[in-house]
């Protein structure tokens, strides 16, 4: 099988141990953490034993070396992580509120993440590639979006096919190069993979189901929507799957829909029904949830067997 293939930042995070708002005042933090949505989505990818790869950049520190010895530990190809002298990996400090949102401090674009270029490893990669995963939070970084258009555009020229998971958060809304980055990569997207608000973000539609119409008639072939803990609905041209998420304790959010889509992809790339895949994906991301640090939560298809065995869906 050809790799599943994704460009995009690499961080660590750095978490607070209390609640509360932000990080105004001195505090117990814990970390540092492998991280970046893309970097956990192919961690996720390895670990349900597809073969994976990655096309980032880190500095020449122990951040960067944390997160390619954990990627390369799971199985993940980590040719293609440049490693830059002179700038410092990427780093996301995040602390919970008491209601479960939560307050970050990034610094990506000024790391090694946001000097993203293609390298002839990458290039290599991107040519080896079967599927590529592009994510929202990697097009927000002006140097990845670029090389994220160009990527999308050959993989789909020699019929290699694209998934799209925009993780949009709502400081990214205000930069003037996503929209039309947005939709130019929707316009050949064949699986959407989208979370709650973001479907109505995308579609300008408040209806679920004229939305879902509206992107099946424009080509995209499945819509995977994730619902949190309720779980996800499939939408393809033979109709609607609904699968109720699994009843767990949530510790930690971060990196339950990269869990997720990595997850459904794999399943589906190794002939599972849209049903089991769903089922296997709203493990991943369910078992994620319960552990805390973004990447730590990642699992193989056995401990997915194993947890859907043991774990109760929600009714
Ligand atoms: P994102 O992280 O992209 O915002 P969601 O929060 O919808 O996406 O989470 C992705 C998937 O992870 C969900 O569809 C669900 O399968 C699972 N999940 C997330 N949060 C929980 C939770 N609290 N309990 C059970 N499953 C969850």
């Amino acid at each position: 099988t050809e790799p599943i293939v994704t460009i995009g930042e690499i961080l660590v995070e750095i978490m607070a141990e209390t609640r509360g708002n932000g990080f105004r005042e001195p505090q117990a933090l814990i970390g540092p953490f492998p991280s970046g949505a893309p970097a956990i989505f192919i961690d996720q990818v390895a670990k349900a034993g597809h073969p994976a790869a990655i096309v980032s950049a880190v500095g020449d520190d122990d951040f960067g070396a944390l997160n390619i010895d954990r990627l390369r530990a799971d199985g993940v190809d980590v040719s293609a992580i440049a490693v830059l002298p002179g700038i410092a990996t990427g780093s996301a400090f995040v602390r919970y509120r008491e209601d479960g949102s939560r307050d970050f401090v990034f610094n990506i674009r000024h790391s090694a993440s946001g000097q993203l270029s293609l390298t002839p490893e990458a290039e290599r990669v991107l040519e080896g590639a079967g599927h590529l995963h592009v994510m929202g939070s990697a097009l927000s970084i002006p140097a990845t979006l670029g090389l994220t258009l160009d990527a999308v555009k050959s993989i789909k020229a020699r019929g290699g096919t694209v998934s799209f998971d925009p993780n949009i958060r709502k400081e990214m809304l205000g930069d003037k190069q996503m929209g039309p980055a947005l939709r130019a990569v929707l316009a050949v997207t064949d699986i959407f993979l989208p979370s709650g608000e973001e479907l109505a973000l995308f579609t300008g539609e408040d209806d679920e189901a004229t939305g879902i119409g509206r992107l099946l008639q424009g080509g995209i072939s499945e819509i995977v929507l994730k619902r949190g803990a309720a779980g996800a609905s499939h939408f393809d041209a033979q109709g609607r799957t609904d699968m109720a998420g699994f009843a767990v304790e949530e510790i930690d959010p971060t990196g339950a829909g990269d869990c997720f889509g990595a997850c459904y992809l794999v399943c589906r790339r190794l002939g599972m029904n849209v049903p089991d895949a769903l089922r296997y994906a709203n493990a991943a991301g369910a078992r994620n949830v319960t552990i805390k640090g973004p990447m730590e939560g990642t699992s193989s298809l056995s401990e997915l067997e194993a947890f859907i065995a043991s774990t109760p869906q929600r009714s």
